[in-house]
């Protein structure tokens, strides 16, 4: 049976609901031999993940998932098989989670003036020691009754123009490239269609993140990647020279729709990222 991949997941270190042994063990179950962690901005589940990936015998490539600004865009960029513990990358990542915290901070003193008490203690609670994140806040109206679902809340109170969306700026893409390649890592361009940017737009992120040294794409960007979606991103991949990745942006089983390693497969004819290590 073909090798299962899976590069891009959560754990209770960002916004993910499993902690990273119960992260890599739900993996092992699912098939999964090649697995990479890519917490939002921290590399804190990393040991934690390795260890258990040792255990159950499946490959753990250590990464994180960066929030990045481009042209006044805000961008994930997946890093993969980085040191975590190289000093360019440390450094760049405590950058990340001041923005971060500091964002946080000003939801909710936002979402307080709108009538909603106690958000940033709610979702500090839920977010523990990892990374605090708009989902967190998500699930903290959801469960303080404010909204049905965290889909609800997003629409309602967290997405741009709504009472509880703060603008940051993220460090500039450029920059946060060179961390990863000086930590020794790889660039994947996050979920490009996420981004809801115009074709012209995507090609100019495209051109400009391979110009900074971006290695990678994701062609496969969850388990309900349409196959239009996978023609056009593989398009993409061979127009910009970049090597083809995977992943599930699993956070939690309680999304039926998502799980580990399940994912259609990459095209034919594209270089698949995890080839440098294999
Ligand atoms: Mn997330
Ligand atoms: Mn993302
Ligand atoms: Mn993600």
């Amino acid at each position: 049976m073909a090798l299962r991949v899976d590069l891009h997941s959560h754990s209770t270190a960002s916004d993910g609901a499993l902690s990273p042994a119960e992260l890599v063990r739900r993996a092992a179950a699912q098939g999964v031999g090649l697995l990479a962690l890519t917490d939002h901005d921290t590399v804190a589940g990393l040991d934690e993940a390795g260890a258990e990936a040792d255990r159950q015998g499946l490959r753990l490539v250590p990464g994180v998932e960066l929030s990045v600004a481009w042209q006044r865009k805000s961008l994930h960029v997946v890093a993969l098989g980085v040191d975590p513990a190289h000093p360019a990358l440390r450094h760049g990542l405590a950058r990340l989670q001041e923005i971060r915290a500091e964002r946080a901070r000003r939801i909710g003193a936002r979402l307080a003036k709108h009538g909603v008490a106690g958000a940033w203690e709610g979702a500090s609670a839920l977010a523990g020691a990892g990374q605090l994140t708009r989902s967190h806040y998500a699930r903290y109206l959801v469960e303080a009754g404010y909204c049905r679902d965290a889909e609800a809340a997003f629409k309602r109170f967290l997405a741009r123009g709504r009472p509880g969306y703060v603008a940051v700026e993220w460090v500039a893409m450029e920059e946060a490239l060179a961390w990863i390649r000086a930590a020794g890592g790889l660039a994947v361009l996050a979920h490009p269609l996420a981004y809801r940017l115009t074709g012209a737009w995507l090609r100019r992120v495209l051109e400009a993140f391979r110009e900074a040294g971006g290695t990678a794409l994701e062609v496969v960007a969850g388990q309900r990647t349409q196959p239009q979606a996978v023609q056009q991103l593989a398009g993409y991949a061979h127009k910009y020279r970049l090597l083809a990745s995977i992943g599930s942006d699993f956070h939690s089983p309680a999304n039926p729709h998502v799980e580990l390693g399940r994912l259609p497969p990459l095209p034919q004819g594209l270089e698949p990222v995890w080839s440098r290590w294999l």
